[in-house]
């Protein structure tokens, strides 16, 4: 595997892979890899002659009040199992070559970064955006690979890619979960015992939801005044929100109808989680 920290070297690096009409997959990545990421980076591998994955902790996604330099960080192990996958190119840039002095370019998909986790971390998903058009530009895949997991991360990259006019097809997989239904995240490892075990009710009340709608609850208040009263019962978790949406583009629904994400964030001690689940009617 091959690692490269200059945007430069990496565009001289898969030039000739392009020449040659070798296909591109990539996976972007904070690092602290887990199952999660491994499922996009496999599935990659399968569709793709090259996969390429980066490791870049983007710190214009963070808040001024959010936890960049505690975001974990696992240099070692990544590479070890990047390596172990079989990945062709990592791409590790740093902050400063991402962002040089004097940056001023970002870019904005207008209205979907307002709810949901947009609005609980404003700037966030501008962000997202400006640094995976960055990565886009490097790398010019043929396929991008997100997770499920990050639901409204995955509307608005599709988005943006659609607006841009970006030759690149967007493939989102499904959320990898631990054993009792928790989500992978990287953020888990700071869960104590007890929120732990506590935020497996997150998936149960997700799962809940589901069967309520399926068995025809159009009411999006009664849905969410359930999941809320499970998660209030069951553990200590405080919630940001809970929503119903349209999972297409993410508006909000005054009848449970089409296809329907089910999307929470909840704080567990300092670490927010989120989750989310697709329901069709
Ligand atoms: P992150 O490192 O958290 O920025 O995530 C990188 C990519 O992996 C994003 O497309 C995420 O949606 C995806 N991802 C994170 N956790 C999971 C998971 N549990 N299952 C599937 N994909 C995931």
């Amino acid at each position: 595997m091959k690692i490269i920290s200059s945007a430069k070297s990496a565009q001289q690096y898969l030039h000739p892979f392009k020449l040659k009409g070798k296909s591109v997959g990539f996976v972007p990545t904070m690092g602290v890899l887990h199952e999660g990421h491994l499922s996009l980076i496999r599935k990659s591998r399968k569709d793709n002659d090259i996969t390429v994955v980066s490791i870049f902790v983007n710190p214009v996604q963070f808040g001024s009040q959010e936890d960049l330099s505690r975001y974990p960080r696992e240099e070692k192990k990544d590479k070890y199992l990047l390596q172990k996958e079989e990945v062709d190119l990592l791409f590790y840039p740093s902050a400063d070559e991402m962002y040089p002095k004097g940056y001023k370019t970002y870019v904005e998909v207008n209205g979907l970064d307002q709810g949901l986790c947009g609005r609980i971390r404003p700037g966030h998903f501008k962000g997202v955006t400006t640094i995976v058009a960055k990565l886009l530009h490097i790398v010019t895949p043929d396929r991008l690979y997100l997770g499920q997991k990050d639901a409204q991360q995955a509307v608005i990259i599709g988005k943006m890619i659609q607006d841009l006019n970006f030759p690149i097809k967007t493939i989102v997989r499904p959320t990898v979960r631990e054993k009792d239904g928790l989500a992978m995240s990287s953020r888990n490892i700071y869960l104590n015992k007890q929120h732990r075990s506590e935020a497996t009710i997150l998936f149960k009340a997700l799962t809940q939801a589901k069967y309520e709608i399926k068995s025809g609850i159009q009411n999006p208040s009664m849905i969410i005044k359930n999941i809320k009263s499970m998660i209030e019962q069951y553990s200590s978790g405080i919630i940001n929100y809970i929503e119903c949406v349209s999972a297409e583009d993410l508006t909000s629904l005054r009848k449970l109808r089409g296809k329907i994400l089910i999307a929470l964030s909840v704080s567990f001690g300092k670490t927010k989680l989120i989750d989310n689940m697709i329901v069709h009617t």
